[in-house]
């Protein structure tokens, strides 16, 4: 294998170089992968970097993922769920705000019905206007999709998490009319039904959590592969946080004591935030929350210049935002929306980046529109 000095940074790199830059720890040689990144970034998405407004329209989920706060199992949430006009209201700040993009991000909540999601996404795209709708409401029914596609609906959020099936299996049990996840499959679940999403004519984005607990560097190595296979428009990576009030907290899978566990890290983050630039160079990658939550002080700035051009202000109002506790101490829990984005603007200004136009989608989705 190549030293640090001569290591490719090639889109073509191979997955032992992958590998070697995922454990590098020299800060002189990050910061080639990193400037690397960056050239990479700039060359196919610019200099813009794009604001999606976040409404976390319920913390209400039927799911049992073992790393969430969230879970049908924590009995302790206080459950919210918003209302249309609640809703509708977080998009037209949105508008005012000079944002292209509405995120509406949800458990999977059964009560989240089809036609009122739909209903939203009309009376986004007709009464409001010059908005990208994307949705994150967890694993749907086709028809479901179908809906919201024909509505208006522009783009679909699906982390898988992990592509390493036994890990996968592991976090995301049985429930809710998912079966069991076969551990020994070719494939996680969800890669199948993120082909499905590009199919049905969403632009579809995924992402991963790094240092979950007996992840290795080779399920990274993986999870990289599985972003290019995909030709993924949009990879969000951010570092497992424990929650504790969930069994992953508690849980332990001995890779550490084999010396492969990957740490929940920040710089971890950092490194597959850099390789997914590399290996899918047109897509959009956000300056995860998870990031800065472990680095209040600099994360997004960080992320944005390995590589990054996305970041997602919160809309959600404010009685409801401690309420999505996915992980504890998450960033940006008690700012208004306009402080939310003076705060974000000063952070992108502050690495010499500006903020993006329209609907800041990944070039790609324009070459599969030709
Ligand atoms: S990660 Fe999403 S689907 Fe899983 S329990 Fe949490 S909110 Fe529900």
């Amino acid at each position: 294998m190549s030293g640090a000095a001569e290591r490719t940074v090639d889109p073509r790199m191979a997955d032992a170089d992958l590998r070697a830059w995922l454990t590098e720890m020299d800060a002189v040689a990050l910061e080639r992968l990193y400037a690397a990144a960056d050239a990479a970034r700039s060359a196919t998405v610019g200099p813009e970097v794009h604001l999606r407004g976040l409404i976390e329209v319920s913390n209400t989920c039927a799911r049992a993922c073992s790393y969430c706060g969230i879970s049908v199992h924590n009995k302790a949430v206080q459950r919210y769920r918003m209302g249309r006009e609640e809703i509708l209201d977080c998009a037209r700040r949105a508008k005012d705000l000079g944002y292209g993009t509405v995120v509406m991000q949800a458990g999977e909540d059964p009560l989240l019905s089809g036609e009122f999601i739909a209903g939203i996404i009309r009376a986004i795209k007709r009464d409001i206007g010059g908005l990208a709708v994307t949705l994150s409401l967890g694993e749907r029914s086709e028809d479901d999709l179908r809906l919201w596609r024909a509505a208006g609906a522009d783009r679909y959020l699906l982390r898988f998490e992990s592509s390493n099936p036994r890990l996968y299996a592991r976090i995301h049990p049985a429930a809710h009319g998912h079966p069991p996840v076969d551990p020994g499959a070719a494939e996680v679940p969800r890669v199948g039904m993120l082909r499905r999403l590009q199919e049905l004519g969403f632009q579809a984005g995924t992402g991963v959590m790094v240092g979950i607990p007996g992840q290795t560097w080779d399920d990274l190595v993986s999870d990289l592969r599985t972003f290019q296979r995909l030709d993924i428009e949009m990879i969000g990576v951010g570092p497992y946080i424990p929650h504790p009030a969930t069994p992953l907290a508690h849980d332990f899978d001995g890779a550490a004591e084999h010396g492969q566990q990957v740490p929940n890290t920040v710089l971890t983050a950092l490194k597959m935030v850099a390789l997914a630039r590399l290996l899918v160079p047109d897509a959009n990658i956000p300056a995860t929350t998870a990031v800065a939550t472990l680095d209040k002080n600099n994360g997004r700035e960080d992320a944005l210049k390995a590589g990054a051009n996305v970041v997602m202000p919160n809309l959600t109002p404010i009685k409801y935002r401690a309420l999505y506790e996915i992980y504890p101490d998450k960033a940006c829990v008690n700012e208004t929306a306009e402080q939310c984005h003076s705060c974000l603007a000063a952070r992108i200004h502050s690495v010499g980046r500006c903020i993006g136009t329209g609907f800041g989608e990944a070039p790609k989705s324009h070459r599969r529109s030709a």
